[in-house]
């Protein structure tokens, strides 16, 4: 039953509203009163600006730009339809009704529609009961000490990229959205800048371009923040690191309300843990100070391959040529970073032997199309053949043109269901079992073309992220960050289009226990180890430790983060 509904009922027969594990409600004497809410209205200062897009660099000449959305996502489409004239600094939630924000979008009550799209909803869940759109760290320092007065659960949000709604697991509580914090500082010497957390990487790579870009996501949309602290592939993987590789400082404002400087000399336990212990269990982060890179002399290419069949008769090629290709992948050096997609579907036609299928594969290379002509010729001989090679000098110009303008749709059909486990169900694989992925893929086809218009979710995608960092040519320091140590090792991060837990848990039995927290299942079962030990790993404890010294009484919640559920 709904939380608001429970409260409702429980209200009409004279108990007490209050929940274990809750906060408090509007029940209870803690709610804050109508002058206290204003009096943070106020200490949110109404008169910032909160309006319009990021269109100009201030660096090179345009004014500040306050943008409560990603940057190139199509038509400047905010997150789920958001009109954004002007944001406020808070959103109150006007009703106590017990419907959930996005489950029954349709019937939003017009009152609560303007909460619901601020707080984002992917897989339904209650709005929180308070959001507030801080353009400063003392904004956000009196958005914490307010909910710390009022007994109420904090939560974090940027863009809302959020696939698996980590920050919807606080009822009745507070959602800080840093999506206004956009400062952007390059140091001296150009090799770090300092970055506001509400900052997308698109903003970044504009601010940075043309001789230097931060390591990113292969998307335009996506906040530097989520994916910096989850960890991070993208094209510059193995060759820059993964995202936590690149946080040299950051600041954050705790649950005892202080802002903190954390690097390696100072805070530096929080500094490992956020560094891979991820998401907003450990306060706001205001800012983020990363490493800046800078293209071989020379340039890079973007390649992009293709194979486009209509069916699948041929089946002793299909595998044949799958196991030429994950021979092929592990000896790409570090120079190479990249995905593949096996996209199938079931047919109903015996002719074409149930299944079609497609295959995409996209690179960046750090050098010339000239010196990658052995691997070109490698993978034309498995019929993936050449698309695109094109020359890149200034990666911010080819990041835009490679993800194009983003449509920003909510993402219901990652919703948990009874034939699918919901998220972005991953795996996260070390090279030696490279031939065992390619085995995967073989069995998802072969189970697909004989049943797969039978058994739903059996014919879902199948993507390769060659763009992690296992084939580094230096090590990165496993120590200095709280990834778990399969992430650390991975030479691809798997992701697959679902299915039941049982279809999922013989994935993971085949390739491997650990999943990337930012993409990963939005359910897993106990049999395939709990979400604590699929998303963290042997980190846990540790980062459990830090969780309980940073915020002794969990102020800050989130879902399948460290301290849920404890
Ligand atoms: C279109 C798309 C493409 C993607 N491509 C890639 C990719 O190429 N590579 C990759 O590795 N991942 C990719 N992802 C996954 C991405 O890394 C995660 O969704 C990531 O969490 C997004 O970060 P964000 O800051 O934009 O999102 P948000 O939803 O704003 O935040 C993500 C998480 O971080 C927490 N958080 C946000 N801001 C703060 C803050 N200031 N302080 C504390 N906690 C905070 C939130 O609580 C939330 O749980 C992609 C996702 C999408 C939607």
């Amino acid at each position: 039953m709904p939380r608001r509904l429970s409260l409702a009922l429980f209200a009409l027969l004279g108990f007490s509203a209050r929940l274990a594990g809750s906060a408090c409600d509007p029940s209870l004497p803690c709610w804050p009163t109508e002058s206290e809410i204003s009096a943070l209205t106020t200490a949110l200062d109404p008169s910032a600006d909160r309006s319009g897009l990021l269109r100009t660099n201030p660096v090179k000449g345009g004014s500040p730009y306050p943008a409560g959305i990603p940057i190139y996502s199509q038509n400047d489409q905010a997150l789920y339809g958001y009109e954004l004239d002007a944001l406020k600094p808070l959103y109150t939630y006007n009703t106590t009704l017990e419907y959930d924000c996005f489950a029954q979008s349709t019937v939003l009550h017009p009152e609560d529609r303007d909460i619901c799209f601020a707080s984002t909803r992917n897989n339904g869940g209650q709005a929180p009961a308070f959001v507030a759109f801080p353009t400063t760290t003392e904004q956000v320092q009196a958005s914490v000490n307010f909910a710390k007065k009022h007994d109420l659960c904090l939560s974090v949000l940027g863009t809302g990229h959020d696939f698996l709604d980590r920050h919807s697991n606080c009822e009745f509580g507070m959602l800080i959205r840093t999506s206004l914090l956009k400062e952007m500082t390059l140091s001296g010497d150009s090799n770090t800048v300092k970055l506001g957390s509400g900052l997308t990487f698109s903003e970044v790579q504009d601010f940075l371009a043309p001789s230097r870009y931060v390591a990113s996501g292969w998307s335009v949309t996506v906040g530097i923040l989520g994916w910096s602290i989850g960890g991070g592939h993208g094209p510059f993987g193995p060759s820059a690191g993964l995202g936590v590789d690149n946080i040299q400082e950051f600041e954050i404002v705790t649950a005892d309300g202080n802002a903190l400087t954390c690097n390696s000399e100072s805070n530096s336990d929080l500094f490992w843990a956020v560094r891979g212990g991820g998401a907003s269990t450990w306060g706001v982060i205001t800012s983020l100070t990363l490493q800046t890179h800078s293209l071989p002399e020379n340039g890079a290419t973007l390649f992009q391959f293709y194979v486009d069949m209509d069916n699948y008769c041929d089946t002793d090629m299909f595998s044949k040529n799958m196991d030429t290709y994950m021979a092929l992948l592990p000896t790409l050096d570090e120079r190479w970073s990249g995905l593949t997609f096996f996209t199938v579907e079931a047919l109903d036609d015996s002719a074409k032997c149930g299944l079609q299928y497609s295959i995409f594969s996209q690179y960046v290379f750090l050098g010339t199309e000239e010196e990658a002509q052995d691997v070109v010729d490698s993978m034309a001989a498995i019929r993936l053949q050449k698309i695109l090679a094109r020359k890149i000098t200034t990666w911010n110009d080819d990041y835009v043109k490679m993800a194009d303008p983003e449509y920003l749709l909510p993402t219901p059909w990652m919703r948990p269901s009874d034939t699918s486990v919901g998220g972005v169900p991953s795996v996260l694989i070390p090279r030696e079992k490279s031939a065992d992925v390619g085995q995967a893929i073989k069995n998802r086809f072969n189970e697909c073309a004989a049943n797969g218009l039978t058994q739903d979710g059996i014919c879902g995608r199948y993507e390769i992220y060659h763009a992690v960092s296992g084939n580094a040519k230096e090590p990165f320091d496993a120590d200095s960050v709280s990834i778990t140590s399969s992430f650390r090792n991975a030479l691809y991060h798997v992701v697959t289009g679902g299915g039941s837990h049982d279809t999922m848990d013989a994935v993971y039995e085949l390739l491997g226990d650990n999943c990337y927290q930012n993409e990963c299942a939005y359910e897993i079962s106990e049999a395939a180890g709990g979400w604590k030990k699929r998303v963290y790993g042997e980190q846990y404890d540790d980062l459990l430790a830090i969780k309980k010294k940073y915020d002794p009484e969990t102020v800050f919640w989130c879902r399948h983060c460290i301290g849920d559920e404890e």
